[in-house]
């Protein structure tokens, strides 16, 4: 047993009690508490994020502003009490046999353990959107902080440390596991104090910690997001209308922070005629065009390089754009990732499923297909998806449409005439799809149903004669 996770994980147990009971307003307090804290580490943060991640100051600016909004979001959550969803049915002593009384409300399900993302070092980390969610609901919460930002998740651990202590919380509220073995991830998960996790990253170590909170010997939900292509599909009257604004748009959005989104559109789906053409050709001298910028670590970066030296290598795959980081040799050369562009036909992408993978970086495949009618086809080859958009150039598509209704299976989120990245925080995000974007589509990560993941129903039931 791993030291720190196991005294971590009692504390949150002992915690539990109390701040289950919290009242609302107590709960609201520590959320709000915690925001003005990480506001008031003002340019510190902002200079440890950055030499952390290399993320840029204005990007860390916007992402602390959007974790600070959650952290109020979930506040006004917690403070209103209507997430509890109590509900009452009657008793009935005259009816045959009588009607018991039955009133039940959401619970929250005890310590969750949450997993820091390393591309959102402050909105998916320490106190990001899965541990809001949780403290607004009563769970304590213990994060297993991300390697690539040790220093970020120390400062913004200590802020939450203080909140809890300015309210004479339980100390077991919140902790840190800083440990970046993998053993203590995988007994973080495995202890028994532990009544759910939430993770954001890759499919290979969302489903090893999956697995384990499955094979303990009480299972417990894992609520793992590991990424996303987000197809795009471009109708021939959408391209007619505006191809130079949809590139444009498509290019900011493939290459928004070096590609590092799980909301990131990998896959372009448009049909194989002239103005697409003259389309593709648009986009990869704008791709051809863009500098290269640093990704999150050189383990995400070699990852990236190795995936689209892959996709140069399969066959009926050509390559329409790539930057060459060659020549732009600065400190950060081994976390250089520049943009790519690659191309292929319908058939090519149907018959291999490989194609259907994330490359989590700068890079796109478009699918040039026969006809519209042959998007519904390529869509049912996808695995699950966060995201698709349509853009049908103004004409809806109707309830009949073959490819709405496959992307309905497929996807969580639909986006009409627009990109997928940049996720509204709100009460109907839906951040989430079939696996393997997530391990349980029923749940989003993002947004006020995200506190849906931590807590279950309990009912209370007395005699109808009595
Ligand atoms: P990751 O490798 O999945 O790591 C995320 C967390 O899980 C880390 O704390 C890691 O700890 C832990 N972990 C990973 N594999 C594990 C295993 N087998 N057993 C126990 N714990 C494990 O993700 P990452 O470091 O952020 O990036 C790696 C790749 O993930 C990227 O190249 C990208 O492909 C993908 N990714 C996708 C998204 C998305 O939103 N779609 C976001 C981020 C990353 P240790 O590092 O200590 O092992």
């Amino acid at each position: 047993m791993n030291a720190t996770v196991d005294s971590a994980a009692h504390a949150a147990a002992h915690a539990f009690r109390d701040y289950a009971r919290a009242t609302p307003a107590q709960r609201a307090q520590l959320l709000r508490e915690i925001a003005d804290g990480i506001e008031r580490l003002g340019d510190a943060l902002v200079t440890c994020v950055n030499r952390e991640t290399a993320l840029p100051a204005a990007r860390i600016t916007g992402e602390r502003a959007r974790t600070c909004m959650q952290l109020r979001l979930f506040a006004d959550l917690a403070e209103r009490d209507a997430w509890i969803d109590a509900r009452l049915d009657p008793a009935d002593a005259q009816r045959t046999p009588p009607k018991p009384q039955v009133r039940s409300r959401l619970r929250p399900l005890g310590p969750v353990a949450v997993f820091a993302a390393s591309n959102f070092p402050l909105a998916f980390s320490v106190a990001g959107g899965d541990t809001a969610a949780a403290l607004a609901v009563g769970c304590p919460v213990i994060v297993k902080a991300h390697p690539a930002h040790p220093d970020t998740a120390a400062l913004v651990a200590e802020v939450i440390h203080a909140a809890v202590r300015k309210y004479a919380l339980p100390p077991g509220v919140f902790s840190l596991v800083a440990d970046s073995s993998r053993e203590a991830s995988v007994a973080l998960v495995r202890h028994p104090a532990i009544m759910a996790g939430a993770f954001t990253g890759s499919l290979q170590g969302g489903m090893a910690l999956w697995r384990a909170a499955q094979q303990r010997d009480e299972p417990i939900p894992f609520f793992a997001e590991m990424g996303s292509t987000n197809p795009v599909f471009l109708f021939p009257r959408a391209l007619a209308h505006d191809a130079a604004g949809i590139a444009a748009g498509l290019h900011a959005s493939m290459t928004l922070g070096v590609g590092q989104f799980c909301t990131q559109p990998g896959l372009i789906f448009l049909v194989d005629d002239a103005a697409s053409r003259t389309f593709l050709d648009q986009l990869a001298v704008q791709v051809d065009a863009s500098a290269p910028g640093a990704m999150l670590s050189p383990l995400i970066c070699a990852n990236y390089r190795h995936a689209v030296g892959a996709l140069t290598l399969v066959p009926g795959v050509r390559t329409l754009a790539r930057v060459d980081v060659a020549g732009h040799s600065a400190d950060a050369d081994d976390r250089l990732g520049g943009a790519a562009l690659f191309a292929t036909d319908a058939d090519t992408f149907c018959a291999q499923r490989d194609l259907c993978e994330e490359v989590f970086g700068p890079a796109s495949l478009a699918v040039l297909c026969k006809s519209p009618d042959d998007f519904a086809r390529c869509a049912a080859k996808l695995p699950g998806q966060l995201t698709a958009s349509i853009w049908s150039g103004g004409e809806p598509l109707g309830d009949d449409s073959d490819l709405l209704w496959t992307l309905e299976q497929k996807v969580g989120r639909i986006v009409f005439d627009g990109f997928p990245t940049g996720v509204e925080v709100g009460t109907a995000m839906m951040h989430g799809g079939p696996f393997p974007a997530t391990t349980d589509s029923r749940f989003t990560s993002v947004g006020t149903r995200a506190i849906q993941r931590f807590v279950r129903p309990v009912a209370w039931q007395t005699p109808g004669n009595s």
